[in-house]
């Protein structure tokens, strides 16, 4: 009998085993063989609960997860499509989450996604019109409907979550990502790959702290020396492998027979590290040609699971000047929260910057403030008189311009991201966190930029106001407002702050 994702994720006592299969090119041959190969062994095997299927990895174009699921499940394998928010908008979204749902398909793992790559006639256009919460809000808002219609089975949506960050901000950000995509209806996460345990172990840890009870399955890979080189490198986002690791498997594959049997090792060894500090699971990548590796990684995990304690220091970095939320385990959330609330230096021209458009929002863009009302009554005349574009041509566009590089989306949300724009500040446009692709503080994109959340996080804890980044659900940007004045849209309730608004509803 098939074995089914959600029941297995959902059985606190089972070890779950996922395999991470990457499709390539090409619409059959020998790439899709192979893992329609593996799958089929996959599920003979039994040990395995889903495979996992991405979603133009890179950014590149590959054959779709969907079509390729379509065949697996039906060769007795439950898949989890990987859909990221790179290549379509929103419409395109909902309408593949729809197909999806009628070929059964229901198993999500929903990702911003690697930024876009090439494809026919050059870079791709990169979309990124949601990120991946407002992207579990909208399958939360699907299911819905699905129960409403009668449908008895609905889909499991989870969320990736990086721990492999070493700067305070990025760990930060991304963590409180994290419970934004559980409240938007994450209901298991899988952790992006590397090889510190300390790491590991810090998300479940904060896991602990903040009640947070959706399965983690911890990402590993078989490492071979193709693969270290761009990871180490920092070429695959949110991936860390370390310079002491990356040169143990060059020396090791310098006799591939050798590098095999060293990579099954340290994969099953680590596998069973993961399950003895408190994993649900591991999320197996990097196997290409044959099913018979995972098996020999599971069978070498069985055998060594008791000893798991004896193996935990070989994955334990040097932390040098790297950051670790419990540093000391001991002291756990207190040491946490003593952390956050430590004031830091930020440089003035960035503090000014803050500091002033902080000032600017409270005095006229907030809506308890006693001017509020004056300040509707004149939006409402301005649009009334169809002249607010002279309040934007004239004041709005050269202040935002100047201050924020505004893109004039008409649906600002600048307040979200520690008074920096989300649009020009971040090229996947998100306003719900960081996307897992930041390296040491720096974007994925822009590599000499720092990335824009890390930014907001620092001059916010310079005023001890980090708890206000992320905090809460951000609906996406309303696109019939683009050109349009954001300060009138705000003051007559048009934006995505209007009390009634349909996404933030979905919750
Ligand atoms: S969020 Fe939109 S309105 Fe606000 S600064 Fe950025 S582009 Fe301009």
């Amino acid at each position: 009998m098939i074995r089914n994702f959600n029941d297995d994720i959902s059985t606190p006592e089972k070890f779950v085993v996922t395999l991470e299969l990457v499709p390539g090119r090409e619409s059959s041959g020998r790439a899709t063989d192979s893992i329609k190969s593996i799958s089929k062994e996959a599920a003979q095997d039994g040990r395995i609960t889903a495979v996992s299927i991405t979603d133009n990895p890179g950014g590149n174009p590959a054959l779709s997860p969907d079509a390729l699921g379509r065949e697996i499940l039906d060769n007795g394998m439950d898949v989890i499509v990987h859909f990221t928010c790179r290549d379509t908008n929103r419409v395109g979204m909902e309408s593949r989450a729809l197909q999806l749902a009628r070929m059964g398909m229901k198993n999500i793992l929903a990702l911003t996604g690697d930024y876009s790559g090439k494809g026919f006639g050059g870079r791709g256009t990169p979309v990124f019109d949601f990120d991946s919460v407002i992207l579990s809000s909208m399958f939360k808002d699907l299911n819905r409907r699905l129960i409403k219609t009668g449908h008895s089975s609905i889909f499991t949506t989870g969320c990736a979550v990086s721990p492999f960050k070493y700067t305070e901000a990025e760990t930060w950000v991304q963590y409180k990502k994290l419970e934004r995509k559980i409240e938007a209806g994450s209901s298991f996460t899988i952790t992006q790959l590397g090889y510190d345990v300390d790491k590991y172990e810090e998300l479940l840890l904060f896991k602990k702290e903040k009640g947070i009870t959706i399965p983690a399955l911890a990402s590993l890979y078989l490492l071979d020396k193709r693969s270290a080189r761009p990871m180490h490198a920092g070429r695959v986002p949110g991936v860390h492998v370390s310079e002491k690791l990356f040169q143990t498997v060059m020396q090791e594959w310098e006799d591939a027979g050798e590098g095999m049997k060293h990579a099954i090792e340290r994969t099953a060894r680590l596998g069973v590290v993961l399950k003895g500090i408190g994993y649900n699971g591991i999320h197996l990548g990097g196997i290409h040609d044959s099913f018979a590796t995972v098996g020999k990684i599971l069978d070498r995990m069985d055998a060594i699971e008791h000893n798991w304690q004896e193996y935990v220091e070989e994955f334990r970095e040097e932390s040098g000047k790297r950051f670790y939320l419990y540093k000391d385990k001991n002291r756990g959330a207190a040491q946490a929260e003593s952390l956050r609330k430590e004031k830091i230096k930020v440089k003035i021209t960035e503090n000014c910057h803050y500091m002033f458009l902080k000032t600017a929002h409270d005095l006229f863009f907030d809506k308890g403030a006693s001017l509020a009302p004056v300040y509707k009554r004149i939006s409402s005349r301005l649009d009334q008189s169809k002249t607010s574009w002279v309040l934007k041509k004239f004041l709005e566009d050269p202040f935002k311009k100047v201050l924020l590089s505004c893109q004039s989306c008409g649906d600002c949300g600048i307040q979200h991201v520690g008074f920096l724009c989300p649009e020009s500040g971040c090229p996947k446009h998100t306003r719900n966190g960081a996307c897992g692709g930041s390296n040491n503080g720096y974007c994925e994109v822009n590599k000499d930029k720092l990335c824009v959340w890390v930014r907001a996080y620092q001059r916010m804890k310079k005023h001890g106001e980090t708890d206000k980044l992320t905090c809460e659900f951000v609906p996406p940007r309303l696109w019939e407002l683009k050109d349009t004045s954001s300060w009138i849209n705000f003051h007559l309730d048009r934006d995505h702050q209007k009390p009634k608004e349909p996404t933030a509803k979905a919750l």
